[in-house]
């Protein structure tokens, strides 16, 4: 057996990208460790969706470079949206690296591996020689252990935000066969697995390549609703104008599917929105929550911004603020604008906020999600929840379980039993900023609940 270490930076679909390689990889009897010094293959999955994801890629692999000298039969493989980017570049850059390997070509790595053997170095990142390895394999997924399976069913973005390198590095948006992953999601279950969350960069439009447009995302969730067990169901992420009607009815109708939406929203100013080329101005995202909201009872609706994008004024950055209040909005992700080669908006330098403006927003930004956030895990107090536990650990000298609601509100409960993987019902006595407090209500778990006092 050999032994590889892959680094894995960024979203969640490159987490799912390097469980499909560790998948791969065992084929040719290679197994996980999670000690670099004790690889004999090392794999970076870059991220490049910021400028400092990038840095940190090219350092992390600079050090491996350097292990080569007293360890000549290490390979080195550099994978992952810097790799689509960069592609041929990297090998000359980085003369110790063996292969560099591409989003859209993840599964010619077997291929890759034969060839780095017999002493070759590879670079594998164009799509447009499609070839017998681009074909989707029945590679077991080596996924990491957790009670939630991440299942990609789009991949790629048509959509061209003038900030956003995805399209350029995930390629245009292919929606993947509801059989396969069904599939996927049948075995994930069978291995025990309680949660299913299905990825994309823009998940609504699921089905709209397919021949027959009536298969889209509703359908999907119906026919995974109908597997058989007690499991969730949860995708991420929606594009604010994709939603349907259909969409929202059938995450009511279907008990398995769960009450949260993420609505990247990325500004609450309309002419930054027109500048970032988002399909819609503040109110017509004021009416799509305010529709979710109507229609599914106790949701959850969570958002990404971007603070100090290219000419954003004070006032047009103060909207974003407001828009985060006026919405309701649970949670949101944040970031400052960080200009990405060949996107539209990082040609716009003379429009560049400068960077102690973009920290001083962020800063400002990250403080409005901060009081939204707790405003809303306050609404919950008092209320009795299921919570599917995720894990247990001795916080502060008190055992916890902790878990997630149907509306993915993390709950600490104190209790002396590891119940990873089980659903319980939850009473909320607390709210803190980023979670809440809760206490065991199941009469089989009486007497392991240690006291209901607040976990923290
Ligand atoms: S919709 Fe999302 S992934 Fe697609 S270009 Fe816009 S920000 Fe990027």
């Amino acid at each position: 057996m050999k032994q590889v270490y892959i680094e894995t930076m960024g979203c969640q679909m490159n987490k799912s990208d390097t469980e499909r390689m560790l998948g791969m990889l065992a084929h040719f009897n290679y197994v996980e460790t999670k000690e670099p010094h004790e690889a004999d293959l090392l794999m970076i999955n870059t991220c490049s969706i910021r400028q400092l994801s990038e840095d940190k890629a090219f350092s992390a692999i600079g050090l491996w470079g350097k292990w080569k000298k007293h360890k000549p039969d290490l390979k080195i493989g550099f994978c992952g949206c810097v790799a689509q980017q960069k592609a041929e570049g990297i090998l000359k850059r980085c003369p110790y690296v063996d292969f560099v390997l591409g989003t859209h070509t993840i599964y010619r790595l077997p291929d890759i591996i034969k060839r780095i053997n017999q002493g070759e170095r590879v670079c594998e990142c164009e799509e447009t020689h499609k070839t017998e390895a681009d074909k989707e394999k029945d590679y077991e997924i080596k996924r990491v252990k957790s009670v939630n399976a991440w299942i990609p069913i789009t991949e790629g973005c048509n959509n061209f935000c003038t900030y956003c390198i995805v399209p350029y590095t995930r390629g245009r948006e292919r929606s993947r066969e509801p059989e396969i992953i069904i599939k996927e999601a049948q075995d994930a279950l069978n291995q025990g697995f309680k949660e299913i969350t299905l990825l994309g960069q823009n998940v609504d439009s699921y089905g709209k390549d397919f021949k027959d447009k009536s298969y889209r995302l509703a359908q999907l969730l119906r026919d995974l609703n109908a597997l058989e067990g007690n499991f969730r169901i949860r995708f991420v992420t929606s594009y604010p104008t994709d939603i349907t009607d259909e969409l929202i009815d059938t995450v009511v109708e279907l008990d398995k599917v769960c009450e949260y939406f993420h609505i990247p929203m990325q500004s609450g100013s309309t002419p930054v929105l027109k500048a970032m080329n988002r399909r819609y101005d503040r109110e017509t995202y004021a009416a799509i929550v305010k529709k979710v909201r109507d229609r599914v009872k106790d949701v959850t609706i969570t958002s990404d911004f971007i603070a100090g994008f290219p000419g954003e004024t004070e006032e047009q950055f103060v909207e974003t603020l407001t828009a985060i209040d006026e919405f309701e909005l649970d949670y949101s992700n944040t970031a400052a604008y960080s200009p990405r080669e060949k996107t539209v908006a990082a040609k716009w330098v003379d429009k560049y906020i400068p960077e102690d403006v973009k920290t001083k927003r962020l800063a400002r930004l990250n403080e409005q999600v901060r009081i939204n956030c707790l405003k809303s895990n306050q609404k919950f107090i008092g209320r009795e929840m299921e919570v599917l536990i995720e894990g247990f650990e001795n916080h502060k000298g008190q055992n916890v379980i902790t878990g997630r609601t149907r509306n993915n509100k993390i709950v600490h409960i104190p209790c002396d039993k590891d119940l990873t993987g089980e659903f319980v019902n939850v009473k909320i006595t607390g709210a803190k900023t980023w979670y809440v407090n809760g206490e065991l209500l199941n009469a089989e778990y009486d007497k392991i609940s240690t006291s209901t006092a607040a976990a923290n």
